[in-house]
């Protein structure tokens, strides 16, 4: 059971790019937020917890992501994660979990966009989809919340030899490429 993380600010592709990745390994792709938003749409007593979270733009308990994850990794596969772990409590429960199942964290990829190219994605993205934590003050809470709880990730990774630091500037299959040079090893 091999996994691979990304991590990335809002707007960095980050999605995009671990969708890609997973149909050319044959991983599957888990993506935290689509979780979250499938609770709320179904409106379990967790997705009615989380909603005003979601919406303001801020993370979620530590506790409860760690939770929802621990449910759906199941042994034997291979994973991409995209948007768990964001703290450095989720990186720390998610090594325990893997430990437990016997797999191996491979391979951290972290998505490099600087922050005036976020802004612009994320306000077209609003202006296109109209996600309802896709707007300018949301937005504005939601990279605040990765540059103070999600970027220390990158330190810890770095220490374990993990921390595989990608461009995310440029075309989409370019990028791609990037990314897969940098798991050829998983
Ligand atoms: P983005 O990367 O654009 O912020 P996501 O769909 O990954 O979008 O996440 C949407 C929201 O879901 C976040 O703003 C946060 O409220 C919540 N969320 C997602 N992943 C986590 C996580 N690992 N821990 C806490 N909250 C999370």
């Amino acid at each position: 059971m091999q996994v691979i993380l990304f991590v990335g600010p809002p707007g960095s592709g980050k999605g995009t790019q671990a969708q890609r990745l997973a149909r050319e390994l044959g991983y599957r792709h888990l993506v935290m937020g689509d979780l979250l938003r499938h609770e709320i749409q179904n409106e379990t007593p967790l997705g009615r917890q989380i909603k005003p979270l979601l919406e303001a733009g801020l993370l979620v308990p530590d506790e409860l992501v760690i939770d929802l994850i621990a449910q759906h990794l199941q042994e034997g596969a291979n994973y991409i994660l995209d948007g768990f772990p964001r703290t450095v409590p989720q990186a720390q429960a998610l090594s325990h979990l893997l430990a437990q199942k016997g797999a191996s964290l491979c391979a951290v990829i972290a998505l490099e966009v600087p922050e005036e190219e976020l802004l612009t994605r994320l306000l077209k993205r609003a202006e296109l989809e109209g996600r309802s934590d896709d707007n300018p003050q949301i937005i504005q809470r939601r990279l605040a919340e990765y540059r103070t709880k999600t970027q220390p990730l990158l330190d810890f990774y770095a220490a374990q030899g993990l921390l595989r630091r990608i461009s995310g500037l440029g075309d989409i299959p370019d990028i791609t490429d990037r990314i897969k040079k940098a798991v050829e090893m998983c």
